[in-house]
């Protein structure tokens, strides 16, 4: 059993203009994390060679050009790697990585997956738009990059069942989600994720790793009371409140 964290943007102030900054760690404190975490694995490298879950992993949102700029080199020093859900549609758009540094970071080992071709709740679409969604998405960074997509991750964690069902026919092995919990096996339909915050300290991190820590328990009761308001306002309402009571600006969902 292990941790998966879910990151977005790393730095402070200027570069994240388009981030929702509930999210972004600084350099700093990502650094704090992964001296905290120690080791990591990709997700999608694991599922492919059908490996043991061995350690933590890192997973990155949104592909942010914060993930090459200060993410990146954090890793490298650290030598560690992570996975980096892109969309696609977003690749080389100001604010977002482009295929060149999406290229550069596989290089160095880091896996590039899907988030989807464009940033939308997967469980809003009609089913051929779902499938284009999937589809296009896998396809155009297999083409890119080289690597195997095999992990998708549903922007805002929002999925169902045709969502896994239509991942599963196009050869993705399972879904990389927002909801809490620990990793426990390779043939798992979803993969639960610690949301990682820009007040996460290094000791909630490293306590993520016990199923029992008050950290872990914390953040799987927060995620519940979280999808009670949503089930009661619905998507639309939900994130209104959310956006309002964060003082977020951007209407961009994680
Ligand atoms: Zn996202």
């Amino acid at each position: 059993m292990q941790p998966v964290y879910m990151y977005h943007g790393v730095g402070d102030g200027a570069e994240l203009t388009d981030t929702d900054r509930v999210y972004a760690v600084s350099r700093a404190r990502f650094e704090a994390h992964l001296r905290a975490i120690g080791r990591s694995i990709a997700l999608a490298r694991q599922l492919y060679e059908n490996r043991a879950i061995s350690a933590p992993a890192i997973t990155f949102d949104d592909g942010h050009i914060t993930n090459y700029t200060n993410a990146l080199p954090a890793l490298v020093e650290a030598g560690m790697t992570a996975e980096f859900y892109i969309n696609t549609a977003d690749v080389g758009r100001p604010g977002f990585v482009d295929w060149a540094k999406l290229g550069e970071m596989a290089q160095v080992g880091m896996s590039i997956q899907s988030h989807g071709d464009h940033h939308v709740f997967f469980a809003d679409l009609d089913l051929d738009r779902l499938h284009a969604e999937l589809e296009r998405s896998k396809k155009t960074i297999e083409d890119h990059i080289g690597q195997a997509v095999t992990v998708l991750a549903p922007p805002g964690g929002r999925y169902d069942q045709r969502t896994i069902d239509t991942a599963r026919t196009l050869g993705y092995r399972t879904l990389a989600v927002s909801r809490p919990g620990l990793w426990k096996h390779l043939d798992q339909p979803t993969v639960p994720r610690f949301p990682v915050y820009a007040h996460t300290s290094a000791e909630t991190v490293a306590s993520y790793r016990s199923a029992w820590s008050p950290d872990t328990m914390r953040a799987i009761l927060r995620y519940r009371a979280a999808r009670f308001g949503q089930r009661m306002l619905g998507n639309g309402g939900y994130d209104a409140l959310r956006n309002r009571m964060v003082g977020a600006i951007s209407g961009r969902a994680s």
